[in-house]
């Protein structure tokens, strides 16, 4: 099987109808861009920064940030990278920032909430981003949304950061933003969510946890984290459905992307990128080819 997969790595699959599908690569950190290109990553749907904040025993700086997205933008431009802003929780604290105990981490100071809450932290990273995006096909994403105003508040300050980059003569460029919908939340307002938001990027692995409210982690409810159940499925065509009528890309980055029987359905949803780990990117590949042939 191995060998018959190599023959669908650099294919671009397209739909029967001429859609181009965009199989994309889930990376944590550069070090897996060479794995990413080999398996035929299109570009990047999920570019995880936390792994960055981890590593280290302060915050990454802006400069320092600004050469790793930049390094990534290049290696892929003119094909997109989506950068996912820090997502980070409870369950896993990093050096720098202090977190209070929590009782139900998922449910708490984690994603766009705890970087809404740390602007100093947050616009270090935009303004990063902004800088990268001079270098390649930069788009942005952010995790954990579940009400418009974190996305308002968010474009607020970007724009505060434009003015202080230019201010300061450093060069910079615009990114497309983007909206990860792994709440409820976000799917029931996704309608609105999809006027602000340029893409949505469905995480299946949370918008499980939280459509069946069964913690990812916990195996005792294991039976119940799947992404088939026809209620996160709804949740899914929801979604779909929201970003089609506002004429938005609709991507997943969740494992589920990468799912063999799951694929056509979400094809036929009208997604048209799907992120991956780059292990499972030429299968996917062979997955979507064969559909249209059979569609053909
Ligand atoms: C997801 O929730 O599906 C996702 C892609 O993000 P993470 O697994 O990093 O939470
Ligand atoms: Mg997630």
């Amino acid at each position: 099987e191995r060998v018959a997969l190599e023959a669908y790595k650099d294919v671009t699959p397209t739909l029967a109808d001429g859609t181009m599908i965009e199989v994309a690569a889930n990376l944590g950190s550069l070090e897996e861009i060479d794995a990413a290109k080999e398996a035929g990553a299109m570009g990047v749907g999920l570019f995880r920064t936390e792994l960055l904040f981890m590593r280290h025993m302060h915050l990454p700086s802006e400069d320092m940030q600004t050469e790793i997205y930049s390094t990534l933008a290049k290696a892929f431009a003119p094909a997109p990278v989506i950068v996912r802003t820090l997502d980070i929780g409870g369950d896993k604290p990093i050096a720098g920032i202090e977190f209070a105990h929590e009782d139900n981490p998922f449910l708490g100071w984690r994603g766009i909430r705890m970087c809404l809450d740390r602007p100093d932290i947050f616009k270090q990273q935009l303004r990063a981003l902004m800088r990268a995006a001079v270098h390649g096909n930069v788009k942005v994403m952010l995790p954990m949304v579940s009400q418009l105003s974190e996305v308002v508040r968010t474009r607020e300050l970007i724009t505060e950061c434009e003015a202080e980059l230019k201010e300061q003569g450093v060069q910079f460029g615009a990114f497309e933003l983007g909206v990860m919908i792994e709440t409820p939340a976000a799917v029931l307002i996704a309608p609105q969510l999809a006027k602000e938001a340029a893409f949505f990027s469905i995480g299946t692995n949370d918008l499980t946890q939280y459509v069946m409210a069964a913690d990812r982690l916990n195996p005792t409810v294991a039976g119940l984290n799947d992404v088939s159940d026809p209620a996160v499925m709804a949740a899914i065509e929801l979604t779909a459905q929201a970003g089609r009528q506002a004429g938005i890309m609709v991507g997943m980055c969740g494992e589920a992307a990468a799912r063999p029987d799951l694929i056509p359905h979400f094809l036929r949803m009208g997604l048209t990128e799907l992120s991956m780990s780059p292990a499972s990117i030429p299968r996917a590949k062979k997955v979507i080819v064969e559909m249209s042939k059979a569609t053909n």
